[in-house]
């Protein structure tokens, strides 16, 4: 099942409930982006807001993060 999420803006909180302090960019895996040199134009990257914590766990653990409206 697929939640049509209907909202345009940036979220400010993340999915966990903290405050979001990072826009991380996610890959069309869903695998956050740490390499920041590297920019592909016309890639599938997206960004989501997520707290930090969230934001290095995911990294750790390559997690797929879940976009919304996607
Ligand atoms: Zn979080």
């Amino acid at each position: 099942m697929e939640l049509a999420d209907t909202f345009d803006e940036i979220k400010t909180i993340c999915d966990c409930g903290n405050k979001a302090i990072i826009n991380a960019r996610i890959d069309g895996n869903g695998h956050i982006v740490t390499t920041g040199a590297q920019v592909v134009l016309g890639g599938n990257d997206s960004y989501i807001a997520m707290c930090h914590r969230c934001y290095e766990t995911g990294i750790r653990e390559h997690k797929i993060i879940k976009l919304h409206g996607q």
